[in-house]
């Protein structure tokens, strides 16, 4: 069975109709003022092409992770004030997310208007581990859209999570497939099934626990898969028994065998595994910390021996990883190679970015810090391919798991 698209519902008519739609406005937010708005950006086209057909237009997302009641730290007033200096649509601004100030705004929405409802997961029934409370949620979510309702699911970021506005729901309501969820989709699976060669992975990161299983899943697929970042030290340790200071390890997965069969799980495949030949060693984690490029093999014998940490890959692996990039079809790059929040730091993911906006190939940037990395650094957005709005659900997919938001809408 496929999904219902937008195309679809917009077909059927949505005048006057009120259609909730879940999306995914989890933005960063600094002193109360949104940070990277991709995911916002991402998430109007939709609202404003239901708008513009004539519908009443009820959003629903959540932001952070509130512990089910309400909290103004996790508000999601900001996301609107940046929604409405974004779209030319006003939208308008639920207190509350199902009771008595969302049922009177919802009532009063006209035909064309945008509302956003207040952060879903101030409600402990969403993320609810117990059906019938999620299924009750999903309920009173449906009744606000009422019996001409339709639910679109446009909250890619969010469809790997079995929550009451994201699995649930879809059994409540006509339900149907969003664009910026049909997009992501399609990359993905042109990723997994049809990837144009050669295909080049580059992971990075801080922890080898998130990615693990995605590097065994497409070790298989690729045909080289780079590794940069945090992760290098817990591998670079596992596998080869190299010193690597005070640099982040996950000592729990020294003796994984997930880490210390990766060799030869790509040896398997002929797949051919990067790993950095240089590392950039700082004295300690801070913006101002005095560094040195170390060869990978030797990363305790600096100015600070054992007590230093690596924070980037070096510029001899950057040149490494780029070629390798310029010379593929295909790339997928999840994780930034060091702490490019600190500038010190930023070199190596600044590299791989640069390198993949001068790959003639298909480009795919995957992962929240990854993409905020590429605009922080100034990147035009443009010149990748496409810049994934979901972490950890890109993941998941291509560590070939189901997707409950997805399974949900009935796509095969
Ligand atoms: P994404 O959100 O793109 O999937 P992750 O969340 O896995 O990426 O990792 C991003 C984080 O990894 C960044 O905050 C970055 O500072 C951190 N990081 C990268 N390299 C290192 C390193 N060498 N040591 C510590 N942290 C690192
Ligand atoms: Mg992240």
């Amino acid at each position: 069975m496929t999904a219902s698209t937008l195309d679809d519902l917009l077909a059927e008519g949505v005048s006057g109709r009120t259609v909730l739609v879940r999306s995914d406005l989890n933005v960063p937010l600094s002193q109360g003022v949104v940070g990277d708005d991709g995911r916002i950006r991402a998430s109007l086209p939709v609202l404003e092409k239901l708008a513009a057909a004539g519908a009443k237009v009820l959003v629903t997302a959540h932001l952070g992770r509130p512990k089910g009641e309400p909290n103004p730290e996790f508000s999601l007033a900001p996301v609107a004030a940046r929604m409405n200096e974004l779209s030319r649509v006003t939208v308008k601004r639920a207190e509350d997310l199902v009771a008595a100030a969302a049922q009177a705004s919802a009532e009063a929405l006209e035909p064309g208007e945008i509302l956003l409802l207040e952060n879903v997961r101030f409600d402990p029934r969403e993320t609810s581990k117990d059906d019938e409370a999620r299924s009750e949620l999903a309920g009173d979510l449906a009744d606000l859209a009422g019996t001409s309702g339709a639910f679109v699911n446009d909250a890619f970021g969010a469809v790997h999570r079995k929550h009451a506005s994201v699995f649930d729901i879809a059994a409540k309501l006509p339900a149907y497939q969003g664009d910026l969820v049909a997009a992501e989709l399609e990359v993905l699976k042109t990723l997994t099934q049809s990837p144009e060669r050669p295909y080049t992975v580059v992971l990075g990161g801080s922890k080898v626990s998130d990615k693990i299983a995605v590097i065994e899943n497409l070790i298989p697929k690729a045909d080289s898969v780079i590794i940069g970042g945090g992760m290098v030290f817990t591998l670079a340790k596992a596998i080869m028994g190299y010193g690597i200071g005070k640099s982040l390890v996950e000592t729990d997965l020294l003796t994984d065998e997930s880490v210390t069969g990766l060799l030869e799980l790509a040896k398997r495949h002929s797949t051919k595994i990067l790993f950095p030949t240089d590392m950039v060693m700082a004295s300690r984690f801070a913006a101002d910390a005095e560094h040195e490029v170390l060869p990978l093999e030797s990363l305790e014998s600096g100015t600070h021996g054992a007590e230093a940490l690596g924070l980037d890959i070096g510029p001899e692996s950057a040149a490494l990883f780029a070629a390798e990039i310029a010379r593929s079809k295909t790339v997928f790059w999840n994780g930034p190679m060091g702490v490019f929040e600190m500038e010190a730091f930023a070199k190596g993911t600044e590299a791989v970015a640069r390198a993949l906006t001068e790959s003639p190939g298909f480009t795919v940037v995957g992962g929240g810090d990854s993409a905020a990395a590429v605009r922080a650094l100034g990147f035009d957005e443009s010149e990748f391919g496409h810049i994934s709005t979901g972490g950890g659900a890109s993941l998941e997919y291509l560590e070939g798991k189901n997707l409950p938001g997805i399974d949900a809408l009935g796509a095969a």
